[in-house]
């Protein structure tokens, strides 16, 4: 078993691979560089697993003070980093130092080391030297909100959101000033939508997203027309506030169920591609519910064009997901993320959904991080968990290493070049 594991390994590890999903400034000088290896390294994911080990807000906030004593600091979070330290997120930060700087693991003796080193690496091309060279990423697809990103790592995600989901009055604002269209009627808002997506696809635009997830159910039923324009017409009482005002903005489901049917009855006569967050949230709570993916049924029903792209496995609804990705063919499973919220699930998962579903119809990795440096770390997990799940295969006669090689290959990059429409 183990030959067959580093035989698959050693091949896996020579793969370019695309990047299903990350969050990364679109362009290196974009970079924060007020920063240092704590303030960076807790910007999210492992931040979430020390403050649910115990941390403190208030604690948190002086950890990631980049202007006091890195030592200091260090000495506030140590006790909760070395609780933490065997999740995902904590393997993929000490797997990225081992590479990046030669640093076995951050504790209290190399902390000041790994952070002198990471200063260091900041001036030096970042997104080249990890993204292209150590982590042979062909393109990361950007969900940043910047369609101007950098081609030479990133595919522009267009973000569905806005049109969707109302949390600011600012938002109208903005976007009418962005289209051109001054919105006076829910028709205006509706044509400002169709024409943003449609420029956007004239650009080249082929993916769309949405996050709702984090802020509602993801069930959206068919709503009529009168009834979201009724709700819509409500941000017409807002427009006087002053700027100093709360200017927050929550109107009715039915607009937001109807703005979702119609941005993706745009969407389904191209026949594009739409990523769905789906399963856990990150941060320190939410509503899980919110996020199971057999909510969105209806839509993989109605709109037969779209491949639908459901994000993290649905963890911990990856049961569900591999369902719903065997029952409709046009859904698709993404690992995007899945990696460092479980090893474990991440296996299982992949296990589960080879016995179950046709090799073409997931993705195998996206770091989905705001921070450069642990995507080198994630990648790795990835390439060490899908060559774990295949040698298993093998061993069970399923499939040969000439196989599963092809195989890896698909879901780290054939496949996500066919989903994306991206040219291989
Ligand atoms: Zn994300």
């Amino acid at each position: 078993m183990q030959e067959i594991y580093n035989a698959i390994l050693d091949y896996v590890k020579t793969l370019e691979i695309i990047d299903t999903h990350e969050h990364l400034p679109g362009k290196e000088e974009y970079l924060d560089k007020n920063t240092d290896i704590l303030k960076e390294y807790l910007i999210h994911y492992f931040s979430t697993d020390l403050l649910s080990s115990g941390l403190s807000r208030e604690n948190y906030n002086f950890v990631v003070d980049a202007s006091k004593p890195l030592i200091k600091r260090w000495e506030v979070v140590e006790k909760y980093w070395e609780n933490a330290r065997y999740t995902g997120y904590g393997r993929a930060i000490d797997l990225t130092v081992q590479e990046l700087y030669g640093i076995e693991r951050i504790d209290r003796s190399t902390i000041e080391k790994a952070n002198e080193l990471f200063l260091k690496g900041r001036s030096d091309s970042p997104y080249r030297r990890i993204l292209k060279e150590k982590c042979k990423i062909r393109t990361c697809l950007a969900d940043n909100m910047d369609l101007e990103s950098d081609r030479r790592y990133f595919t522009p995600v267009y973000k569905l959101d806005t049109h969707i989901f109302f949390r600011n009055i600012d938002q109208v604002r903005q976007l009418s000033g962005e289209a051109g269209v001054a919105v006076t009627s829910f028709d205006d808002w509706l044509e400002l939508a169709e024409s943003m997506i449609e420029r956007a696809i004239s650009r080249g635009i082929t993916v769309f997203k949405s996050g709702l997830a984090y802020e509602r159910p993801i069930f959206y039923e068919k709503a009529n027309y009168t009834q979201a324009e009724e709700a819509f017409n409500k941000i017409f009482k807002y427009f006087h506030l002053p700027d100093w005002a709360s200017r927050e903005l929550k109107i009715k489901k039915e607009f937001e169920d109807y703005m979702m049917h119609f941005v993706l009855h745009i969407i389904n006569k191209h026949g594009l591609t739409v990523q769905f967050h789906t399963g856990i949230q990150e941060g320190n709570g939410n509503i899980l519910g919110n996020s199971n993916p057999v909510q969105l049924s209806n839509l993989f029903l109605t709109y037969n064009n779209i491949k639908f792209d459901l994000f993290h496995i649905s963890y911990p609804y990856y049961g569900e997901a591999i369902a719903l990705c065997k029952m409709f063919p046009n859904v698709y499973l993404d690992m995007c993320w899945a990696h460092i919220i479980s090893p474990h699930s991440s296996m299982e998962f992949l296990s589960e959904f080879i016995d179950t579903v046709a090799v073409n119809k997931v993705s195998a990795f996206g770091g989905d991080y705001c921070m450069v440096d642990p995507v080198y770390g994630h990648q790795l997990m990835a390439r060490q968990n899908v060559s774990r799940v295949l040698a298993e295969k093998v061993s069970h006669g399923i499939f040969s290493v000439d196989r599963a090689c092809r195989v890896a290959k698909m879901m780290f990059f054939d496949n996500p070049v066919e989903i994306f429409n991206l040219k291989g």
